[in-house]
């Protein structure tokens, strides 16, 4: 314990105190175990907030980057490299759309949604139609554009003025999203289950119809699914359960599996109106290091039948769940779709993460009343029962 203290000493003192860590040190992981700098074995259930689909380790991946990094890892987006080109093929097969742009992050993903939604309008109907409509209690991400649209003033307020035309509906609330409709509307942005705000799935009815609503205005419809995508549904994107596609879509977080990589992605509608040369760029965004794992991550997707997997395993861990609501006073409700859960507690998420930890469980909160479990898509039913033994032992923990 003594050098993980010595260690969380360092960082506060180097790092800018942006997070409230956890007081944990981490080393290494292995499958889907994390282990700290004393050897301590957690069960990961929060995947690095949904990134690490594959888990800790993976040969197939990791040889993939080791592969790539001794041959080239970066070149700028003037000249053409091969892992890129298959990633994007890879990507716009997986999801149906037609033309992609790699970014580094999901708040990337985000900005680059935006400017090629009003770009598109701008080149059809020219200047003054900007307007975006996004949802309460979403995440978008940090930078200006992305705060802008993110449904929660504790974190957009400080940062003020941020960008204009931006005007906010509830979500699962058809009602309330025609009201903000404007003859300026140019996108609809939200995410497909939120995240961040308390894991709560779009119903059907509502995104079919906001769906309608874009179509017979010109209006584009901009799902992110940085969280929800990737799989973690059971479907490659959580949209594809819906009957509706979008025409821009965002992906980041499980996209690489730890490689910092995200993409916003469009149809051939949207992309024939919307960025051209000089309009957007980025010097390290899709390089072939990315590329690599992108395509290697798209791989093993397939050889491996991960989304079959995470419907069968999803499944189990639903039921796993229902059964813990049942029985605990403290939990009073569970929402999610596959390996992307929330459950509704009357504790404090934060202490519950933090008994947690001391139990060898790795989970994170979602707003104010959520506990968000978004393991690897990897997980075996034996996990979910390690994580409900552990989640057991840490309520009676904290209730005694
Ligand atoms: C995490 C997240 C983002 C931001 O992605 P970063 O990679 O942290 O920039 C945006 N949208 C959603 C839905 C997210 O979950």
């Amino acid at each position: 314990m003594s050098d993980m203290n010595q260690y969380m000493e360092a960082a506060e003192k180097a790092l800018l105190h942006a997070y409230n860590r956890f007081p944990v040190v981490f080393d290494y992981g292995k499958g889907v175990y994390l282990y700290d700098t004393n050897g301590k074995e957690y069960l990961d259930f929060a995947a690095g907030i949904a990134v690490n689909a594959l888990g800790y380790g993976d040969e197939a991946y990791t040889q993939a980057l080791k592969e790539q990094v001794d041959k080239l890892l970066h070149t700028s987006n003037l000249f053409y490299t091969i892992p890129t080109i298959e990633a994007a093929e890879k990507l716009l097969a997986v999801s149906r759309m037609d033309r992609v742009f790699f970014t580094n992050s999901g708040t990337e993903a985000i900005e680059g949604a935006l400017k090629a939604a009003r770009k598109y309008s701008y080149t059809r109907y020219g200047s003054g139609r900007y307007e975006i409509i996004a949802m309460n209690h979403s995440f978008h991400g940090r930078s200006m554009g992305a705060v802008s649209v993110t449904g929660n003033t504790h974190y957009r307020e400080p940062f003020e003025p941020l960008i204009g035309g931006v005007r906010f509906a509830d979500f699962n609330d058809l009602e309330s999203v025609k009201a903000a409709v404007t003859d300026k509307t140019c996108a609809i942005l939200m995410e497909t289950i939120q995240g961040e705000g308390g894991i709560y799935p779009a119903a059907p009815e509502f995104l079919q119809g906001v769906k309608a609503l874009c179509e017979e205005k010109d209006i584009l419809l901009i799902l992110d699914e940085i969280q929800c995508g990737m799989g973690r549904t059971g479907d490659m994107f959580a949209w594809q359960g819906y009957g509706i596609k979008p025409d821009i879509l965002t992906s980041a977080k499980a996209l690489g599996c730890g490689v910092p990589v995200g993409a916003f992605l469009m149809t051939e509608k949207v992309a024939e109106s919307s960025l051209a040369p000089g309009d957007h760029g980025t010097t390290y965004g899709g390089n072939p290091f990315i590329g690599a794992a992108v395509s290697a991550v798209l791989d093993i997707y397939e050889d491996r039948k991960i989304l079959a997997h995470v419907k069968e395993v999803g499944a189990y861990l639903e039921a796993r769940l229902d059964e813990l609501v049942e029985k605990q006073d403290c939990l009073t409700a569970r929402r999610g779709v596959g390996l992307m859960q929330g459950l509704v507690t009357t504790i404090k998420p934060g202490q519950v993460c933090s008994k947690a930890l001391e139990n060898g469980l790795v989970i994170i909160s979602a707003g104010s009343d959520v506990l968000r479990i978004v393991p690897p898509l990897v997980i075996e039913e034996k996990h979910v029962d390690e994580m409900i033994d552990k989640l057991e032992h840490t309520f009676s923990a904290i209730i005694l």
